[in-house]
């Protein structure tokens, strides 16, 4: 049982039959607004179970061509019911102008808010994240599509949301995608637009009995400036390492409090991502410090201002092309632990390295997946089947959360008055609503499929289809 402090969205572990109409619901204060419209809680009238549900206007969905997006969400979250680290959708439905995604609801709000309180984190609360971050990669790499992948392909700290205890729960899945079975050659050049090379013959017979469709040279950019990798970037066909990529670039951002790559603009972004430009701090000031040897002979060495000792500092800042090693210090002396002037350890600039790697075949995880980072030295004290089960540690920070629903509809309906939610200009009320032609009209009948029986048929509309080859 939660303790007091605790609010538990689903202390009796109900759920709601997949296909129940949005009238079983009491519609309570607004969330959150979507690209596509917006996200109130709801009570299930049955069970009193209290939800998110995400009601999408079709007309602004198919205006902006992205049926397909929603309907790779939908199949997606019904293939992660079973992960604790991603939000569980319960149940779906659709009505002539919205389609509603009842979903668990998570009511810690979202990682973004704990690090503008926090501003940045050590190390090892960081570390408690990103675990569960790599965790719900993993499930989604590895397991829920299983022998396709899915990728992300949206990480930032927006979309990590955070449940009363204060574990994670990973949201919004409006870019993910899923990608056919894993090829056994691997290519040096980080992909590319849909060859199918190293493919070999009983490969390619797994690829036509899940149904995968090669794709052409389709493409569009989506995800985050700051968290987008280099390859999506360049447009030249990406994997799943993407999200690799992102987990190194929020790590950056949980430790040092900014994201690693930012600008003004995006393409200026874009360009430091390309380049690598990016530093783990100032040289530290070296001043002399007098040790004494096991001889007791007193000797002088260089030490930093944080009290770990280095002996020479290589570079300051990271504003070297791929080769270089950005913000590297020759460091064999330094305590694993000690946190430099921006947050970092030894240990997470080389796990922060080795995940911001240009070439996405050489990047950590590109070629054995998740238990290359789980491996990394950065993750010593993690027990990683605990953490599975979400015992391994207590949250750090746990959310601050109502105790009671009265509590929590009030602080809701005050933060929806505060922020301006409004329903009533929000795709939701709009009494103009537009026809659909035929085709997107077909391309919402997707939604129907349950994923058992999911043919694929809707695979090759998909605008955005990345390559499998890596
Ligand atoms: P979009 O894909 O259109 O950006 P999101 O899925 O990100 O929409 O939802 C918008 C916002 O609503 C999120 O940033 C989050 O604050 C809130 N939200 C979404 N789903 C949930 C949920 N299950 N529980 C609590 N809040 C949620």
């Amino acid at each position: 049982k939660a303790p007091a402090e605790v609010f538990d969205s689903n202390p009796n572990n109900v759920s709601i039959h997949p296909k129940t109409p949005i009238r079983n619901f009491e519609l309570g204060p607004i969330i959150g607004t979507g690209s596509f419209g917006i996200v109130p809680i709801a009570k299930h009238r049955d069970s009193g179970l209290v939800v998110a549900i995400k009601i999408l206007s079709k007309a602004h969905v198919a205006k902006t061509k992205q049926i397909a997006h929603i309907v790779q969400e939908k199949k997606i979250l019904e293939r992660c019911s079973k992960s604790e680290f991603i939000v569980r959708l319960f149940s779906y439905a659709q009505t002539r102008e919205e389609i509603h995604l009842v979903m668990e609801f998570v009511p810690g709000g979202e990682l973004f808010n704990q690090l503008r309180i926090y501003r940045r984190l050590k190390n090892d609360i960081a570390r408690f994240y990103v675990v569960e971050i790599a965790l719900a990669f993993e499930y989604l790499h590895e397991t829920c599509a299983k022998p396709c992948r899915v990728a992300y392909r949206d990480l930032k700290p927006e979309n990590v949301l955070l449940d009363g205890y204060g574990y994670v729960k990973l949201a919004d899945f409006g870019f993910a995608k899923q990608l056919g079975p894993k090829s056994i050659g691997k290519r040096k050049d980080g992909g590319g637009g849909g060859g199918s090379g190293g493919c070999g013959g009983a490969m390619e017979e797994l690829r036509q009995k899940v149904g995968f469709i090669e794709n052409e040279k389709a493409y569009t950019l989506c995800g985050t400036p700051d968290y987008l990798a280099p390859e999506v970037i360049l447009n030249g066909g990406h994997d799943e390492s993407v999200d690799w990529w992102a987990l190194g670039v929020l790590l950056y951002e949980l430790v040092r409090g900014i994201p690693p790559f930012q600008s003004e603009e995006p393409w200026a972004t874009y360009q430091k991502i390309l380049k690598r430009e990016f530093t783990f701090g100032p040289k530290e000031p070296k001043k002399a410090k007098k040790t004494k040897h096991k001889s007791g002979k007193k000797e002088t060495s260089t030490t930093t201002t944080s009290g770990s000792k280095k002996k020479k500092v290589k570079t300051d800042e990271g504003n070297g092309n791929q080769n270089d090693k950005e913000g590297e210090y020759e460091e064999e002396e330094e305590e694993e632990e000690t946190e430099n002037a921006f947050g970092f350890t030894k240990e997470s600039r080389d796990l922060i390295r080795k995940l911001l790697t240009v070439e996405s075949a050489n990047r950590l995880g590109s070629t054995y997946g998740s238990i290359e980072i789980k491996n990394h030295p950065w993750f010593r004290s993690v027990d990683w089947k605990l953490a599975s089960e979400r015992k391994w540690r207590k949250p750090p920070i746990v959310p601050q959360c109502p105790r009671s629903e009265k509590e929590l509809y009030a602080m809701l309906q005050k933060i929806a008055e505060e922020e301006g939610f409004d329903e009533e200009s929000s795709a939701r009320n709009n009494t103009n609503f537009v026809e659909l032609s035929r085709e997107d009209e077909a391309a919402f009948q997707a939604l129907e499929d349950d994923y058992e029986g999911a043919n694929d048929k809707n695979e090759n509309e998909i605008d955005n289809i990345i390559t499998v080859e890596t």
